[in-house]
């Protein structure tokens, strides 16, 4: 089946030789929707459960420029003040240091889909980490048969711009990335697995860097869960939360170690952001929305900072009423929403749309009032809160060393930065342009 890849001679030869283990992981490859090389499938799919897949395509553009951008889910833009870090002031000593305004909602899935692919969460699909269609059916971060149907992803995600102009990428566990959107997915990819240590990512990254050049992604992408995780169970100023910064900020001179040592590591530039901040949630201001609205007069509810409702049909009005005076939150029509939100015409949206103010927490337990006590710390907030702000920096040769933006960047600014630094055409999407080569140096 030389069609499957471009490198289709060896891979037969495989086949013919080891027999059926090879033709498990083709099954499995297929399965999961990646056009994959067999050869790199065999260094990686045994006992890793094909958890990588890499395709065979090479790089047809010209270029001598790379990008990495690594992801520290829930790393608040302040979270550098409350720990030390060494590794990341270097950066800020070598390159470009600056906020990232989340989109709103401000959670973990829609954010990075926004950073991938330029659009609002309102515009590429992903308007929540939990989301109904029109049909009922349902979008759940932690459902993998939701999270890999490529049906709910809308947009160009960048490493698709970047494969469909001639250059390879690479993604290990960004949203959206374990799904074919529009028929693609980036070169390599690999299938979320929370046991894949953070220094072994890094690894990874830099094993990808240092691939034959015809083959070397242009553009890598990855992904850690933390300071997330420690935040939400411990509280942004805990001490569980500064060691995991700490944590965090050793992966990354790590990587910065190990990239100096590549032949490219001077064309290299490396792009750290993070999705959203992280508040300490106030049980003093908890409201239970079931004391407020019926459980029979709803189809669906998300709860949470943000929390959206789909009443059933008729309905709209008197669960819009019954919500319109809650304390410590403000609900509203999806369409009434404030501008500034970029919010509420996606028919994913439900049809209310409840705020919480910073800090607030927000239930729906017909059954058990005021017991709700899960998590110390969250987001999801209104995005222009000030903790709800994220972290951006740059280092490598298209930025300046020592360079502060005061300004918060709104994070979907990253997909034309990406596009601009690998000379791709963006395809059309919701970001400044001109905010983006603003932050290339002159
Ligand atoms: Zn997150």
């Amino acid at each position: 089946m030389p069609y499957f890849c471009s490198c289709g001679t060896k891979y037969n030869k495989i086949m013919m030789t080891k027999g059926t283990l090879y033709k498990a992981l083709l099954v499995a490859s297929l399965f999961l929707g990646a056009v994959s090389c067999s050869k790199h499938l065999v260094n990686k799919g045994i006992g890793d459960k094909v958890s990588e897949t890499i395709a065979c395509e090479r790089n047809t553009k010209q270029s001598d420029k790379y990008v990495v951008v690594l992801s520290m889910d829930g790393f608040r833009y302040d979270y550098q003040t409350l720990a030390q870090t060494p590794n990341l002031d270097q950066i800020d000593k070598e390159g470009l240091s600056g906020k990232f305004r989340p989109c709103y909602p401000s959670l973990t899935f829609p954010n990075h889909y926004s950073m991938a692919t330029g659009l609002y969460p309102n515009n590429h699909g992903i308007v929540g980490n939990t989301f109904w269609l029109p049909n009922g059916e349902r979008y759940k971060l932690g459902d993998r048969k939701s999270v890999e149907n490529p049906k709910f992803y809308f947009g160009e995600p960048i490493w698709n711009v970047a494969r469909k102009q001639g250059l390879c990428s690479a993604s290990y566990f960004w949203v959206g990335s374990e799904t074919a959107v529009g028929g693609l997915q980036p070169n390599i990819w690999k299938r979320y697995n929370p046991k894949d240590s953070f220094m072994s990512r890094a690894d990874s990254v830099i094993s990808w860097l240092n691939r034959p050049e015809d083959v070397r992604p242009h553009l890598i992408m990855w992904y850690l869960s933390e300071p997330d995780h420690s935040g939400h169970t411990y509280g942004p100023e805990a001490k569980e939360t500064r060691a995991s910064i700490e944590e965090v900020d050793a992966v990354v001179g790590h990587f910065r170690k190990e990239l100096a040592k590549l032949p490219i590591a001077g064309q290299v530039d490396f792009i750290l952001v993070s999705d959203h901040g992280m508040a300490q949630f106030d049980y003093n201001r908890s409201v239970n929305l079931a004391d407020y609205i019926k459980e029979e007069d709803i189809k669906h509810i998300a709860t949470g900072p943000f929390t959206h409702i789909y009443p059933k049909q008729g309905k709209e009005k008197v669960v819009y009423e019954s919500l319109k005076n809650i304390p410590n939150a403000k609900a509203y029509y999806k369409e009434d929403l404030p501008e500034r939100l970029h919010f509420g015409s996606s028919d994913r949206i439900g049809k209310i749309v409840v705020v919480a103010d910073l800090g607030a927490v927000l239930f729906f337990e017909p059954n058990l009032q005021g017991t709700y006590r899960h998590l110390t710390a969250g987001h999801g907030f209104d995005n222009k809160e000030e903790q709800m702000q994220a972290v951006f920096k740059a280092v490598g040769p298209s930025f300046e060393a020592g360079r502060i933006v005061k300004d918060a960047i709104p994070n979907i600014t990253l997909y034309p930065l990406i596009c601009n630094i690998l000379e791709l055409k963006a395809p059309k999407n919701d970001a400044d342009d001109k905010l983006a080569k603003s932050l290339l140096k002159k």
